[in-house]
C-alpha cells in the first residue's frame, strides 16, 4: 500500500515575509542613518515642549511607519523624543502629528534666521560648523 505523504508547509511563510510592511530593522544602516540625522537636527534633546531631556533619546516617526511607506526615512518625518515622552504619546500619535510638524517648522525658521544673521559676521567660522547644514 502506498503511504500518503504528509505535506509540510513549513517553508511557505518564511519569517521575514510574514508581515512585509511592518517588519522594522532598527539596526539597518538606513534606519541608523535616519535616527542620527534626526538626533543631530534636534541637537540631541527631547523636542517635547517643556521637556528638553538629553537622556534615553528615541527617534519618533511623525507620520506612522506602518502606513506611510514613502516617508519612513525622511528626516523631517522624525522627531527626537525621550523615552518618557515617547511613552506618553503612545496610542495618541495621530493627535500629536500637527504639533510635531509645527515644532520642526519653527526649528527650521529659527535656523534660517540665525543663518541669515550670522552670514555677514562669521564668514570664517562657516567651515567649522558642519552641523548647521539644513536637512530639508
Ligand atoms: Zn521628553
Amino acid at each position: 500500500m502506498r503511504r500518503k505523504k504528509k505535506r509540510i508547509n513549513r517553508y511557505r511563510y518564511p519569517k521575514h515575509q510574514r508581515r512585509p510592511n511592518l517588519t522594522r530593522d532598527f539596526n539597518s544602516p538606513s534606519y541608523k542613518r535616519w535616527r542620527t540625522a534626526v538626533f543631530e537636527r534636534d541637537g540631541h534633546r527631547c523636542q517635547m515642549p517643556n521637556c528638553g531631556s538629553r537622556k534615553r533619546l528615541q527617534a519618533h516617526h511623525i507620520e506612522p511607519w506602518s502606513t506611510n511607506i514613502y516617508t519612513r526615512f525622511l528626516v523631517n518625518n522624525g522627531i527626537t523624543l525621550c523615552f518618557w515622552c515617547h511613552k506618553n504619546i503612545n496610542k495618541k500619535e495621530t493627535f500629536y502629528i500637527p504639533l510635531f510638524h509645527k515644532i520642526i517648522a519653527y526649528q527650521l525658521l529659527n535656523k534660517l534666521k540665525t543663518l541669515k544673521n550670522g552670514h555677514n559676521k562669521t564668514k570664517s567660522n562657516k567651515r567649522h560648523k558642519g552641523k548647521t547644514r539644513l536637512d530639508i
